[in-house]
């Protein structure tokens, strides 16, 4: 078949792969050239080619645009070269708005995601004008494979996956998505934001082997520095170099560069066993609640619970000054609402708070 053919040809070499699936006008791209590109090293001490402040106030001065450093640190810290990783100042968010831009032409191409998922993905593609095609997970919450790959048409570049899924809370075995990525004739995004927290692992080391591959992975969950508004990108070189041509040149600025090196030494990701085992306790105590019906399996931070009344449980919760998320009104997703697990304290406040209100 000539299509298995060009498939099987694009998705194992770099040069065809980027040709298929980027946009030309992106492709064709003469990016910005900010004052530090230009420069070549040397000895220097007076630095006269950015129009900056002269005077040092600890911010004077432009932040390195491809966050060299920080890089060099995370790529310790993943195993992945830093050629492969792009860092959004905006969180993973800006990520995915990247994603977008690169690979989807506007009003033309469509990308495929799964439903129920995370909300971003819908706006960024209504903010680029990209239609997205959303396929229903099963009823069990496992991945739709089949259905996924019929949604495709030849203008469909992206394929959105979020394992651990948010907000159904599972991860999807790695070899079902593989096997996706080797049959789907586009990139493939697997959001990794919740993958510290899962059993499941992770396909980060897949970056480079699976040609068709992006990794989404975030400072903001596991790491604690949700404030801090840092998420990473994982893709092959050849791609990779084309989200640092279309970012913002500065798009994260030094003193947040600086303050993630600083707490990455630090290792802030302390705090994952211990969420870990609350998130099993909770399920456990939340599964003997009256009002729960189901507490869904979780590889997250947060715990997915069917109950009788999520609005009326929902607003008893708040009237008590706890606030989870009512996901309700989402696909396959009825009565539920979405707890994040917090401290010890937190949780057992909140568990308290719900077998009150199970005997109101
Ligand atoms: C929270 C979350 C993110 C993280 O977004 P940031 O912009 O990095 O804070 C990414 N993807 C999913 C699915 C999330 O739930």
């Amino acid at each position: 078949m000539q299509w298995r053919w060009s498939l099987d040809a694009a998705i194992n070499n770099p040069l065809l792969l980027m040709k298929r699936y980027i946009r030309k006008n992106i492709l064709e791209l003469e990016p910005y050239s900010t004052a530090r590109d230009e420069f070549q090293g040397g000895d220097i001490s007076v630095w006269l080619d950015a129009n900056e402040s002269p005077y040092p106030n600890g911010v004077n001065r432009y932040p390195d645009p491809h966050q060299k450093r920080l890089k060099e640190r995370v790529s310790q810290l993943t195993g992945v070269a830093p050629e492969s990783i792009f860092i959004g100042g905006a969180g993973s968010d800006e990520a995915i708005d990247v994603i977008f831009r690169v690979f989807c032409t506007p009003g033309k191409d469509n990308v495929i995601a799964i439903a129920p998922s995370y909300g971003v993905y819908k706006v960024a593609a209504a903010v680029n004008d990209i239609e997205i095609r959303e396929v229903l997970l099963n009823e069990d919450y496992s991945l739709p494979a089949e259905r996924l790959l019929a949604a495709a048409d030849e203008n469909t570049k992206v394929m959105w996956i979020c394992s651990p899924n948010n907000p159904t809370g599972n991860a999807f075995p790695k070899e079902e998505i593989l096997s996706l990525a080797a049959k789907f004739d586009g990139i493939v995004v697997v959001d990794e934001a919740y993958a510290d927290f899962s059993e499941k692992g992770s396909l980060l080391s897949e970056i480079g082997k699976v040609k068709n591959l992006i990794v989404l992975r975030t400072f903001s969950k596991a790491w604690g520095m949700a404030g801090l508004r840092a998420g990473m990108a994982f893709s092959l070189p050849e791609i990779n170099e084309y989200f640092g041509r279309v970012k913002y040149p500065y798009n994260m600025s030094s003193m947040i560069q600086e303050e993630l090196m600083r707490r990455i030494e630090e290792g802030t990701s302390d705090h994952i066993p211990e969420i870990v085992s609350e998130r099993n306790r909770m399920a456990k105590a939340l599964e003997k609640a009256g009002c729960v019906g189901r507490v869904y399996p979780s590889d997250a931070n947060f715990l997915l619970v069917k109950v009788k009344d999520a609005d009326a449980l929902y607003g008893y919760l708040i009237k008590n000054g706890v606030i989870v998320r009512n996901r309700s009104r989402m696909p396959l997703c009825s009565e539920t609402l979405r707890i994040t697990i917090g401290t010890p304290s937190e949780n057992d406040r909140t568990i308290s708070l719900i077998n009150e209100f199970n005997n109101l």
